[in-house]
């Protein structure tokens, strides 16, 4: 039987940078957007001689949703021509409700696409500016009435926690409006500061106050607890689905099936091989080559690990012994024996698991694996 491997294409062009954005995206570049597309398409050319077929295709960014119905068309059709999908593929598109046309969104019909993700955050218009994104909600709701006009029915908004400014008050708030849109899936997401932002100079200066720990942590619980009374299961540390509804590429990358990763800063993975290709545009348009990375046995096995923990399933052992010829106990299990013993990890019959208390604590469950 040929092997089946997920396929992301990275979009690294935005309208404006949010205050919180360190992702490889870029605002005011349009006039790439066509020659990008192309060397997309000359990159999938290269990468597409593999004995298998596409299970799963998530356009990411950056904004998909910016490029010209016309464009995405081209890239989609390219990709069709270069790649087999598997004819029950899930394909994604991340879509900022600020860029989304009923255009677009028939282009991606037109292709099978048929899962969209909304880059929602807040319900709030205080928060949304302060997050310094282009949309309000309004425009949230007016973009999956298009998408449910459009026929799509596996819809995701990614909802963020722990912002500047955000009360439990806010939240509830959100999660609300965001059930009254009847997603199949949302990702509840913690804001992490990251270096260079404008987030980072606010809090650093003092002029934007983030919850404090306590109040992120009742952020989270409300929202598992308000998601489970409507029928979502949790399957990972920050995403919830209705059932049938998990995002397969991501379940996959977690499991660390192969992928091909397409276009600027777009990692892939594929055999022992980890890559990146250039970050920035310029050097990605000018065929700079990917970084390479060769895993040794040590490092795939820390990545099962690390990655399946990420999920509530956790890492089956069965699984573990497959792939690596090791159990987990073999490689892991006297460094196991404190996370066990505090209670932040268990055992449930072959998986191992994050307790609920591991979750909040992950990293530091982790760096005693290392
Ligand atoms: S829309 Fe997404 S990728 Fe673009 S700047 Fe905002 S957070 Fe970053």
């Amino acid at each position: 039987m040929k092997k089946t491997i997920g396929l992301y294409v990275h979009i690294p062009f935005c309208v404006k940078k949010c205050a919180y954005c360190d992702f490889a995206s870029f605002s005011g570049r349009e006039g790439d957007e066509e020659t990008y597309v192309d060397a997309v398409l000359r990159e999938a050319e290269r990468r597409s001689g593999l004995e298998a077929d596409i299970a799963t295709l998530y356009i990411g960014g950056g904004t998909p949703s910016i490029l010209p119905p016309q464009l995405m068309n081209r890239l989609l059709s390219g990709l069709r021509k270069r790649f087999v999908f598997l004819p029950d593929a899930e394909c994604s598109c991340e879509c900022n409700p600020g860029t989304v046309t009923a255009d677009f969104l028939s282009v991606l019909r037109s292709h099978g696409i048929n899962r969209l993700s909304f880059g929602a955050q807040a319900a709030q218009p205080r928060l949304l500016s302060l997050l310094g994104r282009i949309h309000t909600w309004a425009r949230v709701e007016e973009s999956v009435e298009l998408a449910r006009q459009a026929g799509f029915q596996n819809i995701n908004l990614d909802l963020m926690l722990g912002l500047p400014t955000q009360t439990i008050e806010d939240v509830k708030e959100t999660l609300e409006a965001a059930l009254q849109l009847s997603p199949t899936h949302l990702s509840c997401y913690g804001l992490i500061v990251e270096e260079g932002t404008q987030m980072r100079r606010m809090v650093e200066s003092g002029a934007w106050t983030l919850p404090d720990e306590d109040t992120e942590r009742e952020m989270y619980e409300l929202c598992r607890e308000t998601l489970f009374r409507h029928g979502f299961a949790q399957y990972e540390i920050s995403n919830f689905a209705l059932p049938g509804f998990a995002c397969r590429h991501n379940v996959d990358c977690w499991k660390r099936k192969e992928y091909i990763g397409l276009g600027s800063a777009a990692c892939g993975f594929l055999g022992s091989t980890r890559y990146q290709n250039p970050p920035l545009l310029s050097d990605y348009l000018a065929g700079k080559p990917a970084e390479e990375t060769g895993l040794s046995p040590e490092d795939a096995m820390f990545e099962s690990v690390m990655l399946g923990l990420r999920m509530t399933e956790g890492v089956s052992n069965r699984d573990f012994l497959r792939m690596h010829g090791v159990s987990i106990n073999e490689v892991y299990g006297e460094k196991l024996r404190k996370p066990l013993a505090q209670g932040l990890i268990a055992w449930h019959g072959d998986r191992l698991r994050l307790t609920r208390r591991g979750m909040d604590v992950q990293n530091s469950v982790l760096v005693e694996l290392l």
